[in-house]
C-alpha cells in the first residue's frame, strides 16, 4: 500500500493514533467478535480487506454483508425484547391490579403504551425497505429483490 493511501484510508476509516504498518484499525467493530477491525488495501487492484485482531477476515463485499446481517439481527432482537416487555408489563400489572388494597399506577399504562408504539415503528422499519443486495465482484446483472 503507497503511504499516501494508508495515509487517506486512516483518515477515511481509522481512529486517531493509528499505529503504523499497512493495517489501519476503523472504527466499526468486526461483526463476529466485535473486535477492533484494521483495514489494508492488498494486491496492485487495491482491494480493501478487512481483518481483527483473532483473525476473522472480510472483503469489502463480505464484511457489507455481515454488518447488514448484523442489524437485522440487532432489530429482531429488539422486537423480541419489547414483546417481553409488554408481557412483563402486563403480568405485573395484572397482579398489582388483582390486589384490592393496591393503588392505582397509571405507570404501567404508559409504559405499556410506549413499548406497544416502539414495536410498531419497529416493526415497520422490518418490513419495509431491507438493505441493498450486495453484488458479486465483476457481476453486470442486474440486481433481483
Ligand atoms: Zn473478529
Amino acid at each position: 500500500m503507497e503511504p499516501d493511501e494508508h495515509e487517506a484510508l486512516r483518515r477515511a476509516l481509522g481512529r486517531t493514533g493509528a499505529e503504523g504498518g499497512p493495517w489501519v484499525p476503523v472504527d466499526f467493530g468486526c461483526p463476529d467478535c466485535r473486535g477492533v477491525l484494521y483495514v489494508a488495501a492488498l494486491g496492485k487492484r487495491g482491494w480493501l480487506s478487512f481483518r481483527c485482531r483473532i483473525g476473522h477476515a472480510f472483503a469489502g463485499d463480505t464484511l457489507l454483508a455481515a454488518k447488514e446481517n448484523q442489524l437485522e439481527k440487532a432489530l429482531w432482537d429488539s422486537l423480541e425484547v419489547l414483546d417481553e416487555l409488554v408481557q412483563l408489563y402486563q403480568v405485573l400489572d395484572g397482579r398489582r391490579r388483582a390486589n384490592p388494597t393496591a393503588p392505582a399506577d397509571p405507570e404501567y399504562d404508559r409504559r405499556i403504551a410506549r413499548a406497544l408504539k416502539h414495536r410498531r415503528q419497529l416493526r415497520r422499519l422490518i418490513d419495509g425497505e431491507g438493505p441493498a443486495p450486495v453484488r458479486a465482484r465483476g457481476s453486470n446483472d442486474e440486481e433481483v429483490s
